[in-house]
């Protein structure tokens, strides 16, 4: 059995707020904990210990941490009692039949009643490291960097440093709704959400049984990759394809693609304000399709009187690309599928609509009508990581119902 130290950064930087932050961030960790052998979390003196982890849970434990939001990195470390001589035996008997070429030691503090600052130890243990091992002290690359953190009652020994994805831990920065469309780019801007502390609550719309199921089938699966990052989520599906159709029946071609967006808008606008979600996100970047512009993206907002927050907005392909690879979404965004907005896709949209005409262009429809029957039509889904799998799109689903509201997760 061993601990694990959990070291977060920015969320030590908040003020009043931090003691806050730091339980939310302890809470998460249990939650991700869950299933794993009887392991204790508690915060202490600016880090946090998880105790009592066993050799056979790690590789999954490090999996589960190197995900969560907050942490800025973790290692595995050896509890010593605060004492210098006992804390050279454990990490003599620690460093085992590991060969290097040079090492340094960092050693932290955080009680100062300890009788050598942090340099001594730093300088009295590597000394006794270099005579037991023979390897050479290099303070600026080393091969190995042997840590010790002292703390009031007891110190930690650790011997490699993980990374934490950063950012804050979820649930302190509110609400927000992710419209999510199951290709590259949508999931990215949820997950930048997620990072800075947001839970974000997944809307999806498809336009099934026009089209196939398969859309629907790859965002439940990235709505399972995102909630292994936000631990909770709820995912909502409307039913668009009804709409699009109306929509090609009145709206002249190019003027479709920003119809439909200012529709969808307004219907995830619903069911953000009926969940509690203070703001609306999107994948979408300036230029990155024609449609994708800055008039047409105010020409979009103008429906929403929540704030549309747009993380990728300056992000080239290759860069969203790259962070949807590392997220884990890539592989199942490029599966082939027909997006409801490819199915009815003018070939060459508007790339300078005017608010005039497109509200011209909208009056032949009921929007109103449409954007409540929509909504109210949603049916939603709660997914836990770790404790469930995702259920069966039979079971478990709750239809919304004409407040656009449910419970809260
Ligand atoms: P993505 O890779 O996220 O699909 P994209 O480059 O294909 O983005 P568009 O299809 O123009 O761009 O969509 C722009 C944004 O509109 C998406 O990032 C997403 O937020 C939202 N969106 C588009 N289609 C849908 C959909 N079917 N359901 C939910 N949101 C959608
Ligand atoms: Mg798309």
């Amino acid at each position: 059995m061993f601990s694990v130290i959990v070291h977060y950064q920015e969320i030590a930087l908040k003020g009043r707020n931090r003691p806050w932050f730091v339980e939310r961030l302890v809470t998460n960790i249990r939650a991700a904990t869950l299933g794993l052998g009887g392991i204790k979390v508690r915060a202490l003196m600016g880090r946090i210990e998880l105790h009592q982890v066993s050799d056979e849970d790690w590789s999954e434990l490090h999996r589960r941490l190197s995900r969560l939001p907050g942490i800025a990195n973790f290692s595995r470390a050896v509890r010593a009692p605060c004492d210098f001589d006992a804390i050279t035996d454990i990490v003599l008997g620690e460093l085992g039949g590991l060969k290097v070429s040079s090492f340094r030691v960092t050693a932290r503090r955080a009680d100062k009643r300890f009788p050598l600052t942090s340099p001594q130890i730093e300088k009295e243990l590597g000394g006794r490291i270099r005579s037991a091992r023979g390897w050479d002290v290099d303070l600026e690359q080393p091969e190995l960097t042997v840590r010790v953190e002292i703390l009031n009652d007891l110190a930690f020994c650790s011997l490699r440093k993980e990374p934490g994805v950063g950012g804050l831990p979820c649930g302190v920065s509110g609400r927000v709704a992710c419209l999510l469309s199951g290709g590259i780019d949508s999931p990215v801007a949820a997950y930048r959400l997620i990072k800075r502390g947001c839970r974000v609550r997944l809307i999806h719309f498809h336009s099934y049984p026009i089209l196939s199921h398969t859309s629907q089938d790859k965002v439940a699966e990235i709505a399972e990759l995102l909630t292994q990052y936000q631990l909770e989520t709820r995912l909502y599906a409307v039913a668009f394809g009804d709409i699009q159709r109306k929509v090609v029946l009145t709206v002249p071609p190019p003027l479709r693609v920003v119809i439909y967006r200012r529709l969808m808008l307004r219907i995830a606008e619903r069911i953000a304000r009926g969940s509690g979600s203070s703001a609306l996100v999107t994948g979408e970047a300036v230029g990155q399709v024609a449609s994708q512009t800055l008039d047409n993206m105010a020409v979009i907002d103008s429906v929403s009187t929540l704030p549309v927050l747009r993380p990728l907005v300056g992000m080239d392909k290759q860069e969203i690309v790259d962070e949807a690879r590392r997220l884990g979404t890539y592989q199942v965004s490029i599966i082939p599928d027909e997006d409801c907005c490819t199915l009815f896709m003018p070939k060459h949209p508007a790339t300078r609509a005017r608010r005039t005409q497109v509200e011209a262009a909208e009056s032949a429809l009921l929007v109103e009508e449409l954007v409540e029957e929509a909504a109210a039509n949603a049916v939603c889904r709660d997914l836990r990581f770790p404790t469930t799998a995702i259920q069966p799109s039979t079971g478990g689903d709750v239809r919304l119902g004409a407040t656009g509201s449910e419970g809260s997760i």
